[in-house]
């Protein structure tokens, strides 16, 4: 699996304009020219205007990046449910990962597995006063897939993920039987 990573983060990515401390920074969960999920950070003259499919949040740069950030949850259900309208290129995986998240810390609940046209999908519901039910993608992984996947969404979601957050396994059947 191969993915850019832009490293460069004390500018905008939209018109190269450099950070000053403190300054109001937009993070977007985007596609690149390939459809596939990216990153982008952009000043606020550069917010994207997509706010449909676009996953949003705003932070303020520092010179001296902190240390490692929590997961924003939240961040991740929203990241979910764009996805669920409009999923990127070869995103069965991440999405995959960041379902079990998401039921590992309830904001999801696993109702059961299904199959259609072949392929395996979680049903999936949303609890709350406005219940939402979805399907996600169960594709085949094995735990080797699950360090560059990780780090992946950790980098798109800027967020890094703690040990017993991660799901104790990719089996979907095994997922769906507890
Ligand atoms: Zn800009």
């Amino acid at each position: 699996m191969e993915w850019k990573i832009d490293r460069i983060r004390d500018r905008c990515a939209s018109c190269a304009k450099v950070y000053a401390h403190d300054e109001r920074v937009i993070s977007a969960i985007t596609l690149d020219a390939e459809e596939r999920a990216v990153r982008r950070d952009v000043c606020v003259a550069c917010k994207p205007a997509d706010a449909v499919t676009i996953v949003w949040w705003e932070t303020r740069f520092q010179q001296h990046a902190p240390k490692k950030k929590k997961v924003d949850f939240d961040r991740l259900l929203r990241v979910f449910e764009a996805w669920q309208k409009s999923p990127p290129r070869d995103s069965e995986s991440l999405l995959y990962l960041i379902t079990l998240l998401l039921v590992r810390k309830r904001y999801l609940k696993l109702v059961d597995l299904v199959s259609e046209e072949g392929k395996e999908f979680l049903r999936l519901r949303k609890p709350g006063p406005t219940e939402q039910w979805y399907l996600a993608p169960a594709p085949l992984l094995t735990p080797a897939d699950l360090p560059p996947l990780r780090l992946r969404l950790e980098e798109l979601i800027d967020g890094s993920i703690e040990e017993e957050e991660m799901p104790a396994s990719v089996d979907a059947e095994a997922a769906a039987g507890s």
